[in-house]
């Protein structure tokens, strides 16, 4: 039976210490680390996890401050709120809340983020020192890193492993394949048009998959004794449930479980350390503007 990796523990962890170091900050600089995010249009998803990172903000003593567009706003009004963020002092890092309206340019507004207050690490220079050998940017996207911490937690050797990636997203598979590369793993990525994805999986140490599909992944896929990072976050019905519907991750956990030597949980597994690392990387930035 695999190892039940909590992400939920292993962030509560990690957020009691960044607590204690946000009230030393405020201690020696009398503010606070602040977080400033761009939220444009009204998806559901969105406005909940801009809620939550507000929260998350709050409960480690750091301030919060969020730009609400409307869904029909325009390439120079976005521009104008990020440029703002740039510019307000109590503002440490910037978050642009993804996916931005179809009609929104998104690579010029990542662009636009000051690379000093580039917490989610996709300003392409970021994003460029990430994929370079010998380089490394600011900040590392914020799930990616989280997953990198899950599988440090859970002990697994990533030096000389075969890590599978699957999906190939700018926010999760690609960024999370190259922190996998630079920490000396043997990186193969999937994504749709994979040959033999059960395969190329069945060959894999490390499995991190962010497909997006609910329990794509089975466990008769799996190496046994591979360790397993489950991204996916699928809402399905369930009418069992109070509500009328469950989280499932990417990976067939019933089907896994007794392959896996560790599976991180969904919920509870890479959910939780993204909001963590996002709160770290906004006081590393605190950290290192108060110090120029
Ligand atoms: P995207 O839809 O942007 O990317 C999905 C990727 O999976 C693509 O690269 C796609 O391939 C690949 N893919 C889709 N179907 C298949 C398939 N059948 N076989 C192989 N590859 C496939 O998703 P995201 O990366 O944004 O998110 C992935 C999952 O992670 C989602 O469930 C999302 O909710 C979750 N997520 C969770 C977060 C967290 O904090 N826990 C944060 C962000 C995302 P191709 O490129 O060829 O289209």
């Amino acid at each position: 039976m695999a190892h039940i990796i909590d992400g939920q523990a292993i962030a509560r962890k990690m957020q009691a210490k960044i607590a204690e170091d946000v009230a030393v900050f405020k201690a020696h600089y009398g503010y606070a680390p602040g977080l400033g995010v761009v939220m444009a249009g009204d998806n559901a998803a969105s406005q909940m996890y801009v809620r939550m990172k507000r929260r998350a903000c709050g409960e480690v003593g750091m301030e919060s401050f969020a730009t609400l567009i409307d869904a029909n706003t325009s390439q120079a009004e976005v521009e104008i709120a990020v440029k703002a963020l740039n510019d307000n002092p109590a503002v440490h890092g910037i978050l642009i809340q993804l996916p931005l309206p179809p009609h929104i340019d998104e690579e010029k507004v990542l662009g636009l983020v000051s690379l000093d207050k580039d917490v989610d690490g996709f300003h392409p220079v970021n994003i460029g020192a990430l994929a370079m050998k010998g380089r490394e940017p600011n900040f590392a996207p914020a799930t990616p890193s989280g997953c990198m911490v899950l599988l440090q937690e859970v002990g697994a050797k990533i030096s000389g492993a075969n890590a599978v990636v699957i999906g190939r997203s700018n926010i999760v598979g690609l960024p999370v394949a190259m922190l996998l590369l630079k920490a000396n793993a043997t990186v193969t990525i999937c994504h749709s048009r994979t040959a033999d994805l059960p395969g190329l999986v069945r060959q894999a140490d490390i499995v991190i998959a962010a497909i997006g599909q609910p329990e794509f992944v089975k466990g008769s896929w799996l190496k046994p004794g591979a360790i397993v990072i489950d991204v996916g976050t699928n809402k399905v019905d369930d009418a069992s449930t109070e509500k009328g519907y469950r989280y499932v991750g990417d990976v067939e956990f019933a089907s896994a479980e007794p392959v896996a030597a560790a599976i991180s949980k969904v919920p509870g597994g890479v959910g939780p350390m993204t909001i963590t690392m996002l709160l770290q990387n906004t006081l590393l930035a605190a950290q290192r503007l108060a110090a120029k």
